[in-house]
């Protein structure tokens, strides 16, 4: 039986090995937290941090094919077991270049690529230098998730909001829809594109709201999308999931803003409203089977649950029996047993027909389930 590690042990591990059950696949998971949602679910927990070169070292030289739930991994450990004939997957010449904000844009850059304009800055103070570039988006180069790592940048009073540290000045885009899609590249190089699905931001918290599936594009649109989304992940040269994330500006453009090469969030929903699952997806990549069919068996909408303001302690999940009731509706509780605010501790996907019928439902889950600190409202 083929031996297969997970770097991470968070919700998108679990998700995986719920579908690894399916499968003759012996699972590993390294994560620094015992209590971690995966680490249930697999056959072998191994305790030890997964930006350490010796435990991820060590832990790859059990397994056969190692792939990753999150990309903050050490990448060093990860170049020398694929010379020792580990099969890593995505390959860690993708994930070296995804890693840092600043390698990635110069990565689409020279792939032609479609990607707001952008400069390097290195500290805080060079920003100074960059007026003329306004309104522009600052990103931290490293270390940056779900927001926190990004600054927005319209005049040169917010400079003092800007990083102190490599970073990428970014143009900004006046966004009329967050779109993210998802490329599976099957170790032939066969590749397969789940539907363009709609992230709607939260404009206050900088956080997703819901997503909707499928985004509602022109056919011109889903056309140049998809072939923009066909080059990127051909251009990676890996196996692998690809999420990208696009922009589409007020004047019709398309700009990719960033690629996560593993499952994603905004795939969640292809667990319940699609053929192939992007979990059922990964593990025929890495287990080198054929890809599955990538087409939804539904519209959907998906509400991530996060921690409520003000609440930090033990989770509790009010109207969870209220959302189980209704029709077509699937909860996914990460088993996280501390909540904190905007900590990712769930999600809903609910089926549904049109983008009307879809919002209703996604504000419906929104007001009856709350994650909170205190066993009832
Ligand atoms: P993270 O990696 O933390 O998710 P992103 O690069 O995805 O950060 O940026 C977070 C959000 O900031 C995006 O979803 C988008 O709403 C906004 N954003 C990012 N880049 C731009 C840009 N060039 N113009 C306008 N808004 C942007």
């Amino acid at each position: 039986m083929i031996k297969a590690g997970i770097l991470g042990g968070g919700q998108l591990g679990r998700m995986l090995l719920q579908q690894a059950a399916n499968y003759p696949v012996e699972t590993y998971v390294l994560e620094a937290d015992a209590k971690c949602p995966a680490a249930h679910l697999c056959h072998h927990f191994v305790l030890g941090d997964i930006r350490n070169y010796d435990a991820v070292l060590d832990f790859g030289r059990r397994v056969d094919v190692l792939t990753i739930e999150i990309e903050n991994v050490n990448l060093e450990a990860l170049e020398q077991l694929e010379t020792e004939g580990v099969q890593v997957i995505p390959k860690p010449a993708v994930l070296r270049t995804i890693k840092s904000k600043i390698l990635q844009k110069e990565f689409y850059q020279q792939q032609q690529i479609p990607s707001p304009g952008f400069v390097t800055t290195q500290s805080q103070a060079q920003l100074q230098q960059w007026v003329d570039f306004l309104p522009a988006v600052h990103k931290l180069a490293e270390g940056g998730y779900d927001g926190r790592g990004v600054q927005l940048l319209h005049s040169p009073a917010d400079f003092k909001s800007g990083f102190d540290a490599p970073a990428v000045l970014e143009k900004m885009v006046d966004i009329d829809k967050e779109i993210a899609v998802i490329m599976a590249v099957a170790q032939d190089g066969t590749m397969a594109m789940y539907p363009p699905v709609e992230m709607r931001v939260d404009p206050y918290l900088n956080l997703l709201d819901y997503q909707l599936a499928p985004a509602a594009l022109s056919q011109k649109n889903v056309w140049r999308l998809e072939a923009i989304a066909y080059k990127l992940a051909k251009a990676f040269g890996s196996p692998g999931l690809f999420a990208i994330e696009m922009m589409l500006d007020r004047q019709g453009e398309l700009w990719v803003n960033e690629t996560a090469p593993r499952v994603h969030n905004s795939g969640h929903h292809t667990i319940e409203a699609h053929t192939t699952s992007q979990y059922d997806m990964l593990w025929r990549i890495l287990l080198n089977y054929p890809l599955g069919s990538p087409q939804a068996s539904s519209p959907s909408v998906l509400i991530n649950l996060v921690g409520a303001p003000g609440h930090e302690g033990p989770a509790h999940y009010p109207g969870l029996p209220q959302v189980l009731n209704m029709q077509g509706a699937y909860a996914h509780i990460y088993g996280k047993t501390h909540t904190k605010p905007g900590r990712k501790m769930g999600h809903v996907t609910v089926l549904g027909t049109d983008v009307v019928d879809l919002v209703r439902k996604a504000k419906q889950v929104k007001e009856l389930l709350t994650v909170v600190t205190h066993p009832s409202p």
